[in-house]
């Protein structure tokens, strides 16, 4: 198989943290015998010091003619006092449009291994596994209908979903749920906003085309109890713009560290993975940064672009036992005193040897 992939470093954290999700992808490609092609590009404040824009032309045409995009992180204090339009946040918004992903897929997972890190008991975290779903193009952020009243003592914002749009998330949400524990809540607010009305009974109707997944209906106060109070409950949450930027985050309490979150951005032209996490300019340039968040999202990156299920459950898989086996970064490592502390690169390359263990032992296997 060939994929291009463009790698967009970013700024902080970010190159050192793609470098180890790079190293991963090249080991599974080069086991596997597949072609990827990466090129990297610069991007953000790295790409704004260089060419005075934080999207470049070039960088945007790479990452349209590729098959996926993999992303560091941008941002930085170097950059805040610029104009809104040259920050390196504003080129990631414009990045996210160019490449049209509606649908936002943050999986929130306990690691029985670091559940010291997570503020919840393990008795209610223990085993939770979840994967938010957000509609991302459309909503309270993206209406047009918005703005100040003229003398600036109101403001207002509008949200708008049509059918199609919820039809489209929809059914990525209960074809993910059909891939994992066929379980999908669907959150809104019907008992107060028309949207959420509209939003019920799409996703109703959608549910019949997928009569093994179990549909429940929640409102989203609700569900930001029960991600503290029993995670356990959820599979697949599927939810709107607005509830999922505040469901995603909330759900990460689960895993304990924003250095472990993996996310990717499918539906439009160009699928895009990143980690969740920030820049992290506190601790750049000093190769403590966790880089599992960076290398599970280039496991998603295995799943929707490469279509290599297989071995994206491999990654997925080296990342617990490596974490098993003891290691830990330092965002990990709060107040533990038997571990493994390991740098970045290190926490990559062991997660690099699990992988290559385990596609070595069943190309030998097959081999036979
Ligand atoms: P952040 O995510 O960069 O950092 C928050 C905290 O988490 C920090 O203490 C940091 O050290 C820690 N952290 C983050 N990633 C880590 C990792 N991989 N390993 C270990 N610890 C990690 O958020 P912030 O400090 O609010 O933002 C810093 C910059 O990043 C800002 O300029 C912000 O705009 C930008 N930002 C970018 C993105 C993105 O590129 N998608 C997302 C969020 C923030």
């Amino acid at each position: 198989m060939k994929l291009k992939i463009t790698i967009l470093p970013g700024d902080g954290v970010g190159p050192e943290v793609t470098a180890e999700a790079v190293r991963v992808l090249q080991t599974v490609a080069g086991f596997a015998g597949h072609d990827f092609q990466f090129q990297e590009k610069r991007f953000g404040g790295a790409a704004y010091r260089a060419s005075g824009n934080p999207l470049p032309a070039d960088t945007l045409d790479a990452c349209l003619q590729s098959q996926a995009v993999l992303l560091g992180a941008v941002g930085g204090p170097d950059f805040d006092e610029l104009p809104r339009h040259l920050r390196p946040e504003s080129g990631l918004l414009q990045l996210r449009m160019a490449l049209g992903g509606y649908a936002n897929l943050r999986p929130a997972l306990s690691y029985k291994s670091i559940a010291d890190c997570s503020p919840l008991q393990p008795a209610i975290a223990d085993g939770a596994d979840i994967l938010v779903v957000r509609e991302l193009l459309g909503g309270l952020y993206f209406s047009e209908d918005r703005g100040f009243s003229e003398d600036g003592s109101s403001a207002f914002n509008t949200m708008r979903y049509s059918v199609e749009e919820i039809e489209r998330i929809a059914h990525v949400g209960f074809r993910e749920a059909r891939r994992r524990r066929r379980k999908l809540t669907s959150v809104d607010k019907a008992n107060v906003l028309e949207t959420s009305q509209l939003w019920r009974s799409v996703v109703t109707r959608v549910a019949r085309e997928y009569p093994e997944v179990k549909l429940e209906h929640m409102y989203v106060d609700s569900c930001a109890m029960h991600l503290v109070n029993d995670p356990r409950r959820f599979d697949v949450i599927l939810t709107e713009n607005l509830f999922g930027d505040i469901l995603s985050d909330e759900s990460a309490v689960i895993t304990g560290s924003l250095g472990m979150l993996a996310s990717a951005t499918i539906g439009g032209t160009v699928n895009l993975y990143e980690p969740v996490h920030g820049s992290a300019p506190d601790i750049a340039g000093r190769g403590i940064a966790n880089p599992l968040g960076a290398i599970a999202s280039a496991a998603l990156l295995l799943r929707y672009s490469a279509g290599l299920e297989q071995e994206a459950r491999d990654v997925e898989f080296a990342i617990h036992s490596v974490l098993e086996a003891g290691y830990r970064t330092a965002d990990l490592a709060r107040g533990r005193s038997r571990i493994d502390l390991v740098s970045t690169v290190q926490m990559g390359m062991q997660v690099e040897k699990v992988v290559a263990d385990i596609l070595d032992s069943r190309h030998a296997y097959h081999a036979v």
